[in-house]
């Protein structure tokens, strides 16, 4: 049932749950036989990566950060992006995967990929939920996207506006949830 609270989907929860599903079989195929820890990007991610580990039937480990972004359009890089709570496993010679909500401008996503490199993981990938290729400002390598959107500020299932509407168990478009 639809929640008339906060406006109508973007993207249905079947049409997440048949692509979470799918997608979790390829990256099961993936990593069959490797040390897979998933990594899950605070607090965006934490629905989709509930879904997400579930839908992946090999043995796994899941650990979490916390990144804050502070956006300034005055600096080359967007803003400054920072841990504000890291890992509490050992990545080192590990198959890493970050689990992302959404990829945007690729800030967030390079920075992060970065800092975990300098823990030396055997792999290192990313899967998001979401990703907005027309707003990329610098160029990175998504490894598993479950949908790409166009250039709208969506939120639901994870993803907030001032740190609300996580809880709206699909994808809409904040246009559509402030409007009602
Ligand atoms: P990036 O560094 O790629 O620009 O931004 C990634 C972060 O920006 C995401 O993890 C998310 O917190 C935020 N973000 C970017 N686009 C959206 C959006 O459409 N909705 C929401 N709720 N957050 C977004």
């Amino acid at each position: 049932m639809e929640n008339k609270l906060f406006g109508k989907p973007v993207i249905h929860q079947e049409a997440m749950r048949k692509r979470i599903k799918a997608l979790g079989a390829t990256i099961a195929k993936d990593y069959e036989g490797k040390d897979l820890i998933l990594i899950g990007v605070l607090k965006g991610a934490f629905a989709f990566f509930a879904d997400l580990a579930r839908a992946i039937p090999i043995p796994l480990q899941v650990d979490f950060l916390v990144v804050s972004r502070l956006r300034d359009k005055r600096r080359k890089d967007g803003g400054t992006v920072s841990i504000t709570s890291d890992l509490s496993t050992e990545i080192k010679g590990r198959d890493v995967l970050i689990v992302e909500d959404i990829v945007d401008s690729g800030y967030t996503l390079t920075f992060l990929k970065k800092e975990l490199l300098k823990k030396n993981p055997n792999s290192l990938k990313c899967c998001t939920l979401l990703n907005k290729p027309e707003r990329r400002k610098i160029q990175v390598t998504v490894d598993y996207i479950c949908f790409e959107i166009p250039d709208r500020y969506v939120v639901g299932y994870g993803l907030d506006y001032k740190d609300k509407y996580r809880n709206l168990p699909y994808i809409a478009s904040l246009e559509n949830v402030v409007a009602e």
